[in-house]
C-alpha cells in the first residue's frame, strides 16, 4: 500500500525547496506516489485560475498535500483581485479541505542560536502555536461600510464546535510534547474569549494528563519575550495567533527555516493535512538555486509526524538537518565565514546523506 502526495510547487523558489523535500521524503523508503498540480500564478497564467478545479480534486483525493508558495509581482496587479494567487489560491485552498487548525512549530536550531534577537540561551525555544485558521474575526458576518464608509464593522463569531475540535487537536500535540498548553483569550473583554475558555477548560477536566492554562493575549505577547521557554503548546484563536506566531517565529532568528501544517478532520484514520514552508515565493532569488530548502523539508517532517505518525522518520529528517548545520553547511540566506555554501539541491543532497 502507498500513501498518495498532492504536490503543488506553485511559484518563485516553490519548485526549487519543493523538490528537496520530495526527494527527502523518497528516501525515508517509506511508499509515497507523487502527484504534481499547477496552484498559484502558473496555475492562472496556464489554466485561467490560481486554484485550478483538477489540483483541488487531487487534493481531496489525496492523504496530504506538499505546498511551495504562491505568488510574485507578475501577478500583484492581476484583476479581478480575487485571482491573485494568495486570495483566489490559498483561501478557497483552506477552506475548500476545511484545514481549520494551524500548527506552527517554533524551534531554535541550535547552530543558528546566535541568529536569535534574544541573546543566550534565552532564544533557545521549542512551542508549538496552534492557531485556530477558519473562524472568527477575519470570517464573521457581517463585514462592511456604514455611514457612507464613516464607520467600519468586523464581526468577530465562534462556535462551540469550532473551539471544541482545534483543543482536541491541540491535546493529541500536546501528548507528543511535554502536555502543557496554554490557552490564549481576551475573556477580560470579549465574549467570544469567554466561550473560548469555558469550552477549553471542560475539555481540561475531560482530560487531567494535559495540564491546561489560560493566559490574556496581551500577557502572552509579553511572555513570549521575557520567558519563551514557559511555552509548550499555545493554543489560541485566528487573529491572537496570527500575531503570536510571527512573534514566536521571530524568536528563533530563522523564519525562513520555519515548516507549518494545516490540519484538519482524520480522514481514512489519518489527519488530513496541507504542509509548507511559513515563507513566500522569494521572487528575488528564483530559479537561481539559492533558496534554502530546510523549511519545506521540515514541513515533509511535519507531515511524517502528523498525518501519518511517522515518528521515527520525522525525527531522522530533524535530526539530519541539525547535523548539516552542526557540519557548517548553508545555503547562502545563512550563509557566515568560515561555513560552507551550497545550492538548493546540495542541501537537499546533505540532508538525505545524513539521514542515519
Ligand atoms: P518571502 O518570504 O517570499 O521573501 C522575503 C525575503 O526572504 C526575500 O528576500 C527572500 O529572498 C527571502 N527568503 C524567503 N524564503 C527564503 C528561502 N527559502 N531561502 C532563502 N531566502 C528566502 O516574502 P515576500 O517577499 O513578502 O513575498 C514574496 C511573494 O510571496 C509575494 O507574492 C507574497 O504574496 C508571496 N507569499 C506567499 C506565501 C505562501 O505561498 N504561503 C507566503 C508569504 C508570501
Amino acid at each position: 500500500m502507498s500513501f498518495k502526495i498532492a504536490v503543488l510547487a506553485g511559484d518563485g523558489i516553490g519548485p526549487e525547496v519543493t523538490a528537496e523535500a520530495v526527494k527527502v521524503l523518497q528516501a525515508t523508503g517509506v511508499a509515497f506516489e507523487f502527484e504534481n498540480a499547477l496552484i498559484g500564478g502558473i496555475a492562472y497564467d496556464q489554466k485561467g485560475h490560481p486554484l485550478p478545479p483538477e489540483t483541488l480534486d487531487l487534493c481531496k483525493q489525496s492523504d496530504a498535500v506538499l505546498l511551495g508558495a504562491v505568488g510574485g509581482p507578475k501577478w500583484d496587479n492581476v484583476q479581478p483581485a480575487s485571482m491573485r494567487p494568495e486570495v483566489g489560491a490559498l483561501l478557497p485552498l483552506r477552506s475548500e479541505l476545511n484545514l481549520y487548525a494551524n500548527v506552527r512549530p517554533a524551534k531554535t536550531l541550535k547552530p543558528l542560536l546566535q541568529a536569535s534577537p534574544l541573546k543566550g540561551a534565552a532564544g533557545m525555544i521549542d512551542l508549538v502555536v496552534m492557531r485556530e485558521l477558519t473562524g472568527g474575526i477575519y470570517f464573521g458576518q457581517p463585514r462592511e461600510r456604514r455611514d457612507g464608509g464613516k464607520t467600519a464593522v468586523d464581526t468577530c463569531v465562534y462556535s462551540r464546535h469550532e473551539v471544541e475540535r482545534i483543543a482536541l487537536q491541540a491535546f493529541a500535540i500536546a501528548r507528543t510534547r511535554r502536555r502543557e498548553i496554554v490557552s490564549v483569550d481576551k475573556a477580560n473583554v470579549l465574549e467570544t474569549s469567554r466561550l473560548w475558555r469555558e469550552v477549553v477548560t471542560e475539555l481540561g477536566a475531560k482530560n487531567p494528563d494535559v495540564k491546561v492554562t489560560h493566559m490574556l493575549i496581551d500577557n502572552c505577547a509579553m511572555q513570549l519575550i521575557r520567558n519563551p521557554q514557559q511555552f509548550d503548546v499555545i493554543l489560541t484563536e485566528n487573529m491572537f495567533g496570527d500575531i503570536l506566531s510571527d512573534e514566536a517565529s521571530m524568536i528563533t532568528g530563522s523564519l525562513g527555516l520555519l515548516p507549518s501544517a494545516s490540519l484538519s478532520d482524520p480522514k481514512d484514520g489519518r489527519l488530513f493535512g496541507l504542509y509548507e514552508p511559513i515563507h513566500g515565493s522569494a521572487p528575488d532569488i528564483a530559479g537561481q538555486q539559492r533558496a534554502n530548502p530546510l523549511a519545506a523539508i521540515l514541513s515533509a517532517a511535519m507531515m511524517l509526524q502528523y498525518t501519518f505518525s511517522d515518528l521515527g522518520n520525522a525525527q531522522r529528517i530533524e535530526d539530519a538537518v541539525e547535523k548539516t548545520l552542526q557540519e557548517g553547511i548553508r545555503t547562502a540566506d545563512i550563509f557566515e565565514k568560515g561555513t560552507k555554501l551550497v545550492s538548493t539541491k546540495e542541501m537537499g543532497d546533505a540532508i538525505i546523506q545524513r539521514m542515519t
